[in-house]
């Protein structure tokens, strides 16, 4: 075996603090049949020894043609530090965007950075991806150039890390797909909205609103989303026959995208936060702006003052000033709920409701030596159930007591304190939860579309998945939000479209080259899967354990022990050596170990039924409408756009299952657990996946600090790890990473490399082929490393380094 390394290689050395550093090799000498060893010189001129053999010696370093390339699958050495390294040295020169194959890279900038303004926009327009920088924009426009073609849904995948700018690229996605085709608008104020057509503006009206009502400052992320959001573009083609027809038509005659309506989808909204916030955080963002922005005789009128601190829900995360642009927002949302026919007189209903939730926090319980005890002139209660419209001694009654249900008879039981608590919280967060969805359900009606002359047109849509993020080195997961990321996570990547996909665009060539071609095969994750959600999977034994009366979170843990703990599960389950009240799952990418504590308790979160009723039977009518809506999606169903006439494509619901946990009808209310929720969202926007084709934005977080223009090379590069990116670029490049046409690469690059009979420029078109092969004998590349198609040549991963290499030995 010949030796890949000689005096001058370029290879990169371990280092504790950037990961790697750069190295040249000075000696390669055979120590055994296979091992080496080599002397290797960092920048420093430090020398050191090493010996092995295959991996175990330096990493070779990408020839600096390909060093900071667009596309990382074309790297000829696709080793991690190469991988950082390019990433980093883009980063470093303000490029914040490099492709991973099909998957597109950001790394946050942490500041405004002008790369989104509308003449950026129109350049982005109908070009394919590799022809500009890349750019999140080229992977919006790639979506629906492939929706225009096949009349298929596409979606638009985003993940990352809480704070790496998910939440901001499917923003700026959205407002892409949604803008105007034509440059009317001011473009020197960024200015989207002029000449946007009114669905337009109300796609992107959801937004402030979702964000002042779903997103809250958290440790990590100032701004940050507390639920999962799949956001869709219903965009109408004019006749699904003739595709390719449809898309010079369009381009011929439309001055608009033709978008004619948009949906909506949330997940998992974090319950806890209406109660609870940790130190240095905050609920969600719109109590502040309601506090901010409302002129004083409104806040009077509902009991509220623009210093919140006197709210319990507001003031555990310790003092944090109102942000001026608190009240700026608070403006901006409320526009946008006039924008999505949120009316004056909803919005004052809206509003009272959140005030009657933070009079109810302050709600004050008291414990005598067995019962806990409201006063009844408790002046926050009897505001909070003033606006909620229930009955005071009811409310009084069911928050102090519970109702145990005999074979012969019902017993009120007193509640200790610290239980009636409890359920006072448990309103405040299922009220919450229902305001949300039916605000979701608002906002769908009047997205639902217009087909008044669409009786020719076919519908298909772009969509935008946000899901929430988590920090790769949180310990505690956060249940059950950081279990249906990682699920989702797992899912995808079995998804064999996912797989398929990535082979797709590179497939395309190979045919069209006539290249020879198999599919590859490579591991699928199916038993996390099925650990996790199987029958007797961990969600299984979980709501088995939420319906036992005495169930609790140590018999849970023992159970999943007891269940899963075993030989076949070896690679996916784990119980920690150290930590007692945990287990730990082997997820697509990383182990993720979570604690029980409290499992039980937030996978039943329900409020007692007697509360349940009280609160259903309220005497304030937008109360029971909110209800209405939330618990069986009444106006969601209404919303669905009628199918269109004679159109073949009908869009998939990727989440039908109510999320506030309640199904059918209050009379007869079937309280599922948030594990089954989970289980029923995560599997309806899995199906909905499976139809569309998928497209993948990965965001990094370059720092911990949100410090613009700073990189950790750590941290990145175990965020890199943690998504998979590595595995993803190889399967990618299973195949023939580069390709370059018979010309480039014999006149325009390797001509040097042997010795022909004339100059480059008198080169015929005939011998392009011929110098092709002459390159590879003279290098001695072997024949399995490349293929010959009928204007290009394929090279395998690892070619172009041992060419560019002789290239500059020259
Ligand atoms: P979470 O999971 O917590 O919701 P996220 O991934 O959605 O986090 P974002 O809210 O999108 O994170 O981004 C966090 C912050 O980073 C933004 O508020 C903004 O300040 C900055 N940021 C993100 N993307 C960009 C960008 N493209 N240009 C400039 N700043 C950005
Ligand atoms: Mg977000």
């Amino acid at each position: 075996m010949t030796s890949p390394y000689s005096p001058g290689t370029r290879v990169w050395l371990d280092d504790s603090e950037q990961g790697w550093v750069p190295a040249e090799v000075s000696s390669c000498t055979k120590a055994a049949a296979d091992t080496f060893t080599l002397v290797v010189k960092d920048e420093n001129g430090r020398e050191t020894t090493h010996t092995g053999a295959g991996s175990s010696l330096p990493h070779l370093r990408n020839p600096p043609l390909l060093e900071s390339a667009d596309d990382l699958a074309t790297l000829s050495h696709l080793n991690e530090p190469s991988i950082l390294h390019a990433v980093q040295t883009r980063y470093a020169s303000r490029k914040i965007y490099t492709y991973s194959g099909i998957v597109l890279l950001s790394v946050n900038p942490f500041e405004p950075v002008p790369m989104y303004t509308p003449d950026i926009v129109q350049r982005y327009r109908e070009r394919t991806k590799g022809e500009l920088e890349p750019h999140l924009f080229a992977i919006a426009e790639d979506a629906y150039a492939a929706m225009t073609f096949d009349g298929k849904g596409q979606t638009i995948i985003v993940s990352g890390e809480s704070g790496s700018g998910k939440t901001e690229a499917a923003k700026l996605v959205i407002r892409f797909i949604a803008s105007p085709k034509t440059a009317q608008m001011n473009s020197d104020k960024n200015s989207f909205v002029e000449g946007a057509s009114q669905v337009e503006q109300q796609i992107q009206a959801t937004n402030p609103i979702l964000e002042a009502f779903g997103n809250a400052k958290t440790t990590r992320n100032d701004n940050s989303s507390r639920f999962g959001k799949y956001i869709q573009a219903s965009i109408a083609l004019r006749s699904l026959l003739w595709p390719r027809l449809t898309r010079v038509l369009q381009l011929l005659f439309d001055t608009n995208r033709l978008i004619v309506g948009g949906r909506v989808r949330t997940y998992l909204l974090e319950r806890s936060r209406l109660s609870y916030q940790a130190k240095t955080e905050r609920n969600y963002h719109i109590f502040y702006q309601l506090c901010a922005g409302l002129p004083s005789e409104r806040l009077e009128e509902l009991g509220l003052d623009t210093d919140y601190s006197k709210f319990h829900y507001l003031n555990q995360g310790g003092p944090s000033t109102s942000e001026l642009s608190d009240r700026d927002k608070f403006l901006a949302m409320r526009d946008a709920l006039g924008v999505v026919g949120i009316d004056a007189a909803q919005q004052t209903s809206i509003f009272q409701l959140l005030a009657a939730l933070l009079h109810l926090g302050n709600v004050s319980v008291t414990q005598t030596r067995t019962d806990a005890i409201i006063e009844d002139d408790d002046a926050s209660m009897l505001r909070a159930i003033e606006f909620l419209g229930v009955d005071a001694a009811e409310f009084k009654r069911w928050t102090i007591k519970k109702q145990i249900t005999t074979r012969s008879d019902k017993i009120a039981t007193a509640l200790t304190a610290s239980q009636a608590v409890g359920v006072r919280d448990s309103i405040a967060r299922f009220v919450y939860a229902c305001l949300f969805e039916w605000l979701v359900s608002a906002i769908n009606e009047s997205l639902a579309g217009r087909y008044g002359d669409a009786a020719s047109r076919a519908e298909t849509y772009v969509g935008v998945l946000d899901i929430y993020g988590f920090e790769h080195f949180d310990k505690a997961s956060a249940f059950p939000m950081q279990a249906f990321q990682l699920c989702l996570l797992d899912r995808l990547s079995t998804l064999s479209q996912f797989n398929t996909y990535v082979f797709k665009l590179a497939q395309e060539d190979y045919v069209k080259e006539k290249i020879q071609w198999t599919f590859i095969d490579f591991d699928d994750n199916q038993p996390t899967i099925d650990l996790i959600e199987g029958k007797l999977g961990i969600l299984a034994l979980l709501d088995e354990e939420s319906r036992l009366p005495l169930g609790s979170d140590a018999s849970l843990l023992q159970k999943l022990n007891a269940q899963l703990d075993k030989p076949a599960n070896k690679a996916v389950y784990k119980m920690p050596k150290f930590a007692n009240a945990a287990f730990t799952v082997a997820h697509y990418a990383l182990d993720v170990t979570y604690q029980v504590d409290g499992f039980l308790e937030k996978n039943r979160d329900t409020v007692p039924e007697e509360q349940l009723n009280l609160l259903t039977s309220s005497s304030n009518a937008f109360l029971r409408e909110v209800f209405d809506v939330a618990l069986h999606r009444g106006s969601a169903e209404a919303a669905d756009p009628p199918s269109p006439g004679g159109a073949v494509s009908k869009i998939p619901d990727p989440g039908r299952t109510s999320l506030v946990g309640f199904t059918g009808r209050t009379a007869s209310v079937k309280k599922p657990t948030l594990g089954s929720i989970f289980k029923g969202s995560l599997g309806t926007l899995m199906d909905m996946l499976r139809m569309t084709n998928v497209h993948y934005i990965r965001c990094l977080k370059p720092n911990q600090h949100k410090t613009a223009w700073e990189f950790n090379s750590l941290q990145v590069l175990a965020q890199l790890r943690a998504a998979g990116v590595i595995e993803t670029i190889r399967i990618s490049t299973a195949g023939y990473p580069s390709r370059w046409t018979f010309e480039d690469f014999s006149r325009r690059r390797y001509y040097p490399l042997i010795n022909w009979r004339e100059g480059p420029t008198l080169l015929k078109r005939e011998q392009f082929k011929r110098i092709c092969v002459l390159v590879l004998q003279k290098t001695s590349i072997n024949k399995s490393q490349f293929e010959m198609g009928e204007t290009k040549i394929f090279l395998r991963n690892g070619v172009l380094g041992t060419l560019e290499s002789a290239r500059t030995a020259k």
